[in-house]
């Protein structure tokens, strides 16, 4: 076949990616039975979910009266209405047990004096169907995520799950009949080539923050899962809406999290107004993030911005004190200290809004099972293959992401995706022989890859489809930036033809794997802007300052977005505009206040 050796493996079910989906998906398919494998290209407990600090949303009311049909509305007003209210449904009614499950598998939460989960308000999170800030998200101080994932970790470990630790997953292995069968790997620590043959193969790699010059995520978030769906001919749904967080710290881009406005922090301009108080007079500082970021950009366009250039904004938390600082906001405190120098019992932290969450991403159903949509059928699915966390767009985010609702979509459709597998597989059940030629693609397109000597370096494309990220994909966009976007983007990604890969090793080669992730999150970018481009509304983080308003009759329907030949092709398929029980019905689109 080649001259790399290839190791083979066999398992019921593969899993790609070991943050909070990926643990949980893993978990819950040991528990079932399946001989279960886990590859990760960093260590577990290093997943970006270990970064996540504020919370994980659910209805619980341990600090006052909520339900999860409040959560419910939340989250579709908050998704602008884009998101499928059947797996919104699902979701919040779900993120009570979850919770309760995380706090029994040994999650560490901090907790009120009653001994309860504590909870803190969160942006776009209200009562009684939008009427005042509830709080709805379950804390561990400002390390939430960092105790889910070590949790879950130890949890998989107890049902005998085997990782794969330091492997880069290159490409899925698809059959003529249109299933996936299993996934090719590089073993950065020996080098050595890995074919593994599934029933089930997960994909829970992350997002895709890296795509911008300026992000909250990870250097790992670079839409390796997307490159790979993407690269066997199954569209990415939803790549326009970007989620800029408010407060990325001025210069670093390193998250405060909303929580520390959940605790009582607040923005201010250059004349020292709490100008959110304009914006959103109910929410205010706990508005929305779109509504927010974008707030805070039309304050620093219209030169009310802070510092000596005028560029940023003040988020203070000097008025909440040291002692409710170091219990509730150890970390932010830390941070600040950090990477603006700022002491947050003194002074305010210069922030400024950052690229933070892709709502887009692999389409699935509730399930987890990802669709190859077709005329006839919309939501039709690919036997073997399934997505979750923020690799997928289910869609319970819509074009808005509430803050919280992640660390929820991660553990709640990582278990439902194994509890599928369950209903579908037996464990251990006999494999089909895989086909002819079975991952000899992706070795081909690892070899040419690593023997590419062209004129530019893996850091010069990369910087490129950044900056055009970041200028033509902005918090505001234009037909005007957006058609520029569109045009650079095509360039940059044909000069991926020109790369040079200085490194012809096989044991760790970041040049290489550096080269492997940016051909993913060239995918990714180009189906961003083109999708952005075509959408002719402005709906949650999609800001088209051409057509201001959201414009339900033609555009309340999901983008699909396929990579053909290195240009991308458009479709749509219509938003689920039902429930998913008669417990709760469709909630109809409304204008969207805070
Ligand atoms: P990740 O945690 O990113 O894990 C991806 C996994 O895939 C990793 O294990 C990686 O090794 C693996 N992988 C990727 N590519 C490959 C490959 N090619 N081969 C093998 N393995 C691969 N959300 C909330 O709800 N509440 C919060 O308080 C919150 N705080 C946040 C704070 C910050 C700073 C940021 C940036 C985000 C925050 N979020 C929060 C969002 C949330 O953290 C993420 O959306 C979520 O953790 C994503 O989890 P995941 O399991 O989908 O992916």
């Amino acid at each position: 076949m080649s001259a790399y050796k290839i190791i083979d493996h066999t398992y019921d079910v593969v899993v790609v990616g070991a943050g909070g989906a990926g643990l949980r998906a893993t978990m819950g398919m040991g528990q079932a039975g399946f001989r279960t494998a886990c590859i990760t290209k960093v260590f577990p407990t290093r997943s970006h979910t270990v970064a996540a600090q504020g919370g994980i949303g659910a209805a619980l009311g341990n600090m006052a009266d909520d339900n999860w049909k409040w959560h419910m509305y939340d989250t579709v007003k908050g998704s602008d209405w884009l998101g499928d209210q059947d797996a919104i449904e699902y979701m919040c009614r779900e993120a009570v047990p979850a919770v309760h499950e995380l706090e029994h598998f040994g999650v560490p939460f901090s907790r009120t004096p009653e001994g309860k989960i504590y909870q803190r308000p969160f942006g776009g999170h209200m009562s009684n169907y939008g009427e005042k800030p509830v709080q709805r998200a379950c804390a561990a101080a400002d390390r939430t995520g960092h105790a889910i994932l070590h949790t879950l970790y130890q949890q998989c470990l107890k049902h005998s799950c085997q990782f794969f630790v330091e492997y880069f997953a290159l490409d899925l292995i698809m059959d003529e009949d249109g299933s996936c069968r299993g996934v090719m790997a590089w073993n950065l620590d020996d080098g050595t080539l890995h074919r593994f043959r599934a029933h089930q193969v997960v994909l829970a790699t992350g997002g895709y923050g890296r795509a911008y010059f300026s992000c909250t995520s990870a250097h790992t978030c670079t839409g390796d899962g997307h490159g790979l769906v993407a690269r066997a001919g199954l569209p990415l749904q939803d790549m326009e809406f970007v989620q800029f967080h408010p407060t990325g710290i001025y210069g670093s881009g390193c998250l405060i999290t909303e929580g520390a406005r959940g605790e009582g922090g607040y923005l201010t301009n250059s004349a020292g107004e709490r100008f959110m108080e304009r914006y959103a007079p109910t929410a205010k500082d706990l508005a929305s993030r779109d509504v927010v970021s974008r707030a805070m950009t039309v304050e620093i366009r219209e030169g009310r911005g802070v510092g000596k250039e005028n560029d940023h904004i003040f988020l203070h938390l000097e008025h909440l004190g040291a002692e409710t600082l170091d219990l509730r906001l150890p970390g932010i405190s830390e941070t600040a200290k950090i990477f603006a120098g700022v002491d947050v019992t003194r002074e305010p932290i210069p922030v400024l809004p950052t690229v933070h969450y892709n709502m887009g991403g692999i389409p699935t159903n509730i399930h987890g099972e990802v669709l190859r949509p077709t005329e006839a059928d919309p939501d039709a699915t690919v036997p073997g293959l399934m997505a979750i966390g923020e690799a997928a767009c289910v869609s319970v985010h819509g074009a808005n992401r509430l803050g919280t609702n992640s660390l929820l979509d991660i553990v709640v459709f990582g278990r439902a995706a194994a509890v599928r597998t369950a209903e579908t597989l037996k464990p251990a059940s006999a494999h089909k022989s895989l086909p002819k030629g079975a991952g000899e693609q992706a070795v081909a397109r690892f070899d040419r890859l690593r023997n590419a000597n062209g004129s530019l370096s893996t850091s010069e494309i990369r910087l490129s489809m950044q900056k055009t990220m970041q200028n033509d994909a902005a918090v505001f966009r234009t037909s005007k930036t957006l058609a520029e976007g569109v045009e650079k983007m095509n360039e940059v990604a044909a000069s991926l033809s020109q790369i040079k890969i200085n490194d012809r090793s096989m044991v760790w080669n970041s040049d290489l794997v550096e080269a492997l992730e940016l051909e993913n999150l060239m995918d990714c970018a180009q189906t961003t802007i083109v999708s952005a481009e075509a959408r002719h509304e402005s709906r949650g983080a999609h800001a088209h300052e051409d057509y201001p308003e959201r414009d339900d009759t033609t555009w309340l329907k999901h983008t699909l977005a396929w990579v053909e030949n290195g240009k991308v092709r458009l479709d749509y398929r219509p938003v689920h505009t039902y429930t998913l029980t008669d417990e709760v019905e469709y909630i109809k689109p409304q204008k969207r206040v805070y």
